[in-house]
């Protein structure tokens, strides 16, 4: 009997890419991957920990894998990620339907794991950090994503320390995995269908491997000829070097949207954040990238109701992004994480937190229709990715992430077509595809 794994993912792009590594790997050992709970014999969770309730969220999921399965054989249960980083030993303790857990840097022994607790039934925690092996273990394991769109971890960890913040607990220090391995992947996705190639990391601009950069990956991935467009995420600002900057001059294919979280608009939450920049820092960087291309355009990561946030530092949010008008960005309330320091200071009232999310989202979200409404009656630039669920239309991306959906066909699917825009809404530009006699104009 054919043996079938259902991987559910929570969280960001990176667990995305991690999820797809797993599956490459335990196709080796004879796995099919289901989309349906019921079909599965190995369930696999790949676990967040950055917000809120993670871990409760893991025991509710849990939760209805044994109601889907309470009348068939309990399928074999592992908890991937961060979570699984975070609590170890602790979950197989409080949850015996838990049968293996492993960490984010230890993914190599994934195989490994099942097939000797296939032999011997003997419950097991891997969370050792080897990020060194992991990758040396994936670089021989082709990247089967197949997408037009894929992604590409080139670092993990981080050394940063920001206050509230789990990821180098979880991920562990820093790492940036050699050039050339990447390179390899790049190339091997390249000649399976990847148009796009969006390198990850949690610090992705911290790259560094003997002197290399990620600007010399990015001008290295951008000569094959295959890959029409490059991204990079997440950056911290501290990490905007020179290079990087001055590679929005030359580079063909990278795009001009910089996805850069600044957290607050103070200078004394940045500080109590251990953000290691200051607000004068983060716009100098805005203003060299504008003065190189104004067309670049900013998103943002927000965190609201830091503790020791007040009414100044809030403005001085606000006004940070009134300059900069970040055209899509991601804001949540402050959620205090076990362990980090600032696990246990004094929350500020909640009901001032939601106002205080509530009015900045109005703002952030205000940009973004704006942005999007100004494309209206414009012919763009539009990587085909996909057709809608339902078949009828195509789906794809602008060179600033948005989706388009337009009356594109399978055929148009990783290329790189005009579209003009006809309507918007905050997420989504709507248009048709144009012949090449019409004009580009963003
Ligand atoms: N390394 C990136 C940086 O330094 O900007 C960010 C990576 S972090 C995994 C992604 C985002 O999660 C952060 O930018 C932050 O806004 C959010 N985040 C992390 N910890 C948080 C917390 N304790 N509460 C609320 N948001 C948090
Ligand atoms: Fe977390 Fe980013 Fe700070 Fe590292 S730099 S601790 S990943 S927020």
């Amino acid at each position: 009997m054919s043996q079938k794994i259902f991987i559910k993912t929570f969280g960001c792009q990176m667990n995305e890419y991690d999820s797809n590594r797993i599956f490459d790997s335990v196709k080796k050992i004879g796995y099919e991957k289901t989309e349906k709970y019921e079909e599965a014999n190995c369930y696999l969770l790949n676990t967040c920990h950055i917000r809120d309730k993670a871990k409760e969220k893991v025991y509710s999921e849990i939760g209805r894998v044994k109601k889907i399965f309470r009348s068939k054989k309990k399928p074999l249960v592992i908890i991937a990620g961060c979570v699984a980083q975070a609590e170890n030993q602790e979950m197989l303790k409080r949850e015996p339907y838990i049968d293996l857990v492993i960490g984010p840097q230890a993914y190599h022994k994934i195989n490994d794991t099942i097939l000797n607790y296939n032999k011997k039934k003997k419950k097991i925690e891997e969370t050792e950090f080897d990020a060194v092996s992991k990758f040396k273990y994936l670089s021989k394991i082709k990247n089967e994503a197949g997408k037009v769109s894929s992604f590409l971890t080139i670092q993990e960890g981080c050394d940063k320390f920001c206050h509230f913040c789990v990821v180098p607990y979880t991920r562990g220090p820093e790492y940036s995995r050699p050039f050339k391995q990447i390179l390899d992947e790049a190339k091997y996705l390249a000649d399976n269908g990847a148009k796009e190639i969006i390198l990850l990391g949690q610090n992705v601009n911290a790259y560094d491997n003997q002197g290399y950069r990620l600007s010399d990956l990015i001008l290295n991935i951008e000569k094959l000829s295959e890959i029409k467009r490059v991204r990079y995420t997440t950056s911290h600002p501290k990490d905007m070097t020179e290079d990087l900057i001055e590679i929005y001059k030359i580079s063909e294919k990278l795009m001009p949207l910089v996805h850069l979280p600044v957290q607050s608009g103070s200078n004394k939450i940045l500080k109590f954040m251990n953000r290691k920049h200051t607000i004068e820092e983060y716009l100098s960087t805005f203003d060299k990238l504008k003065e190189i291309n104004s067309n670049i355009e900013f998103s943002s990561d927000f965190i609201i109701g830091y503790p020791g946030e007040e009414d100044q530092d809030f403005k001085d949010t606000i006004r940070l992004i009134e300059r900069i008008k970040f055209i899509n960005s991601y804001s949540f309330i402050f959620s205090p994480r076990p362990g980090t320091v600032a696990e246990n200071l004094n929350l500020i009232e909640k009901k001032i937190s939601i106002e205080r999310l509530e009015k900045i989202q109005t703002i952030l979200f205000k940009n973004q229709i704006e942005m999007n409404k100004s494309l209206e009656g414009k012919v763009i630039d539009v990587l085909v990715e996909n057709l809608t669920d339902d078949k009828s239309k195509a789906f794809g991306r602008s060179e600033y992430m948005t989706s388009v959906i337009f009356n594109g066909k399978k055929n148009d699917i990783g290329k790189i077509v005009q579209v003009r825009i006809k309507d918007s809404n905050r997420n989504t530009l709507f248009g048709e595809v144009i012949t090449n006699s019409d004009q580009k104009v963003a």
